[in-house]
């Protein structure tokens, strides 16, 4: 281990130097204190160290750094996105979707990718692009990037919670923690993630906040039928929501719960209408088309199809669309239009046959509210775009400022969007941060 690295680790193990120091001139200035020991925080304190910073310091709050990447992807951690072009990758980001094009020209999946083989941490690829450690597990990560801080000689303390900043005339950071301990350096970086203890920070240094909202969720339907569905997967459902004055909508997968819908499509869907159904306190209309792409003749078809080969069944025995339709999904649409299942096709009356077409191809449902959980929830809102240059990540308002990763009002959709803005904006936060220390210490 380097000298700097067991001086991090001397810190991090026996609580800080600093705990005793009281606040004065004695205090020791570091380079760079990032806010926020998660994905940017560490992203961005590797950066710096790695580029020559030398005096780093990571604060964080609790006893266990980077909880929400070992929590990640079901405890495997979805890393990135197999995703090349920058103007593809920003699609995926409900907000910071423009804003993010110059970022992403400099630091995207790719990148991300090579960071972490470069740090010994292979990511694979599943067939839907999710990128996941070779390993399969998200401690994998946290490994990867607990030991990159230590090589580097970042030095990090924990429980340590940063609750109050002032800028001073110098351009230092002040920043006191709770239990009365102060932390001073040159350059600060808020990574706080969607805790409201950052927004405040951010905000008593001048910026503006967009009010956060949560975003990827489920959603909670209306339709007690579906409880017999729970756990029944589908592919290329069309979702279309609709609130007052806007409209959403979305194709793929879906999964029935117990308590409505949830799966990649439903959570994208909330994703990009976050906003809105904060809005309308998480009421409105969700048309659901089961059937896929099948067009009006084709299933109008299958059902007279139906009628001829299968005119002794019942409606519960058989159904149409048989490769694609669970039966258990049939018979909670024969269930919500109202028709018994013990019908044999021969006696179906055509109204009834037409009810179950319009269930096929758009049936609504009442949204009742938000899910209990979902895969992955991440705060929509944080610190205005716009009063940040992005391509330091610096305050536009606070100079010595970086901002990174959820703080910022910037969220994406589930498959390993969300951690690579933190990758790309902890990296260019670490960077310019290098090299503005590097310049100041060729002036001094
Ligand atoms: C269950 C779950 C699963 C997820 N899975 C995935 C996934 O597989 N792929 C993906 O891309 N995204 C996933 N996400 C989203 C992803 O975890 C976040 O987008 C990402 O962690 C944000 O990183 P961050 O560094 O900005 O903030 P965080 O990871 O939240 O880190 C911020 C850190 O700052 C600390 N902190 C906060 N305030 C202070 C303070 N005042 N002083 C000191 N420390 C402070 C916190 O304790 C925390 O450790 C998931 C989210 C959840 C909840």
């Amino acid at each position: 281990m380097t000298a700097r690295g067991q001086r991090a680790s001397a810190i991090a193990t026996t609580g800080s130097p600093l705990s005793s120091a009281p606040i004065s001139q004695s205090v020791p200035l570091w380079d760079l204190l990032v806010v926020g020991g998660g994905a940017a925080g560490f992203m961005a304190a590797i950066t710096a160290a790695e580029s020559g910073v030398k005096r780093v310091l990571v604060l964080e709050a609790t006893p266990d750094p980077l909880t929400k990447v070992r929590l990640s992807g079901g405890g495997r951690c979805n890393v990135t996105h197999a995703c090349w072009d920058p103007a593809e990758l920003v699609g995926h980001y409900p907000r910071g979707q423009r804003p993010l094009r110059g970022p992403f020209s400099r630091f995207a999946a790719g990148d991300a990718i090579a960071w972490f083989a470069d740090h010994g941490l292979n990511l694979v690829e599943e067939p839907d692009g999710r990128m996941f450690p070779e390993a399969n597990r998200s401690s994998a990560v946290v490994q990867c990037l607990r030991q990159s801080a230590r090589d580097h000689g970042v030095a990090l303390k924990l429980t340590a919670m940063a609750q109050r900043v002032e800028h001073q005339p110098d351009g230092c950071f002040h920043v006191h923690c709770r239990g009365g301990e102060m932390v001073q350096a040159k350059r600060l970086l808020l990574a706080t993630g969607g805790h409201p203890s950052g927004r405040r920070l951010a905000q008593s240094l001048g910026h503006q906040l967009i009010a956060p909202v949560p975003s990827l969720f489920t959603l909670a339907l209306d339709a007690p039928e579906l409880v017999s569905c729970s756990g029944v997967a589908l592919d290329d459902v069309a979702l279309t929501l609709q609130l007052e004055g806007q409209r959403f909508h979305q194709v793929g997968r879906v999964l029935i719960t117990h308590w409505g819908l949830s799966g990649p499509a439903l959570l994208r869907l909330t994703a990009f209408a976050a906003r809105a159904l904060h809005g309308q306190r998480y009421r409105g209309e969700l048309k659901v088309r089961w059937c896929g792409a099948q067009d009006q003749a084709t299933l109008a078809k299958s059902m007279r199809d139906l009628r001829q080969t299968s005119a002794r069944r019942t409606l519960a025995a058989a159904r149409p669309l048989v490769d694609r339709l669970p039966r258990r999904l049939w018979l909670a649409l024969l269930q919500r239009a109202g028709v018994n299942p013990e019908l044999r096709w021969a006696d179906c009356p055509a109204k009834f046959e037409q009810a179950l077409l319009r269930s096929l191809q758009e049936s609504v449902y009442s949204v009742k509210g938000r899910g209990p959980f979902g895969e992955e929830f991440v705060t929509a809102g944080g610190v205005t775009l716009g009063e940040v240059n992005l391509a330091t990540m610096e305050s536009r308002v606070c100079p010595g400022l970086h901002l990174a990763g959820e703080l910022l009002d910037i969220d994406g959709v589930t498959g390993g969007f969300n951690f690579q803005h933190c990758w790309t904006s902890g990296w260019l936060a670490g960077q310019a941060v290098a090299e503005e220390i590097t310049r100041s210490d060729r002036r001094s």
